[in-house]
């Protein structure tokens, strides 16, 4: 009975392996594109501060002001800090985010090492929570620590909750978020360039709706969910944000008599 387990095991390892490459190719294609979707925070995140931050800054330049030359200053000048900013910003915490994940998958690593018996009933638990009988847990358990790489691979997805690679370096997050904030900042921006201030400021309020929508639309389609719902979403959120920031902007300097 043992034996003729043992076989049917031995048979199903080697057709795993035969057919592996191919099979789990289509799985690891799956892991990257959600992980690329995962960039939809910065894309979000970036292009909505890069079109409030700016329509805040130009539009209270263009009512305090008049002046097309400080409007566009003041908004070009914006814009680049703050992309720079964000970039930064995501950059440093993405980074400080992963390194701290690190030294607890580093720590989890060097406590399997120095005692194996205690991790290896951890694992058994693990896998008890999970549904399996004590038998079953404690075997699965066994057969897997027989396998150094996954044996760890799942010890810090299951114990820790993390991922065993994450990278603590996070440009393609900090570029994300850095372009996004540049993009989304042209469009508050762009009509002062070519439109008396005046006729700028409203045009520029329907050009960030419009962006608004956009990025709305964007994040629907990326995350599968209804467009109509996704923009709305944005629109009130950053319609709030933009008519909150308006009204401090306007009572708070009259409250000290500006
Ligand atoms: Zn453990």
């Amino acid at each position: 009975m043992a034996d003729s387990t043992r076989e049917v095991a031995r048979e199903s390892q080697q057709v795993d392996v035969q057919g592996a490459d191919e099979r789990h190719a289509g799985l690891f294609a799956e892991k990257g594109r959600i992980e690329r979707l995962g960039r939809i925070r910065q894309l979000v995140f970036g292009s909505l501060d890069g079109l409030l931050v700016p329509l805040g800054v130009v539009s209270g330049v263009a009512g305090g002001t008049g002046n097309t030359k400080a409007v566009i200053a003041a908004g070009v000048a914006e814009a680049f800090a703050g992309a720079l900013s964000m970039g930064a910003g995501e950059f440093i915490s993405g980074r400080s985010e992963a390194q701290v994940q690190r030294t607890e998958i580093d720590k989890e690593l060097e406590e399997m090492r120095q005692e194996p018996e205690h991790e290896l009933r951890e694992m058994g638990l693990l896998l008890e929570r999970e549904g399996l009988s004590v038998e079953d847990a404690r075997a699965v358990a066994v057969t897997l620590s027989r396998y150094p790489e996954a044996y760890h691979k799942t010890m810090v997805e299951k114990e820790l909750g993390l991922r065993p690679d994450v990278s603590t370096v996070r440009v393609p997050e900090a570029l994300t978020m850095g372009v996004s904030y540049i993009i989304g900042s042209i469009f508050p921006l762009i009509a002062y360039f070519f439109l008396p201030v005046a006729v700028a400021l409203p045009v520029s309020l329907a050009l960030t709706v419009v962006a608004l929508i956009a990025v709305g639309v964007i994040r629907g389609t990326l995350a599968r969910i209804n467009l109509v719902v996704s923009a709305l979403e944005i629109v009130l959120v950053g319609g709030a944000s933009a008519a909150g920031g308006y009204l401090l902007g306007v009572v708070i300097p009259r409250l000290f008599g500006y």
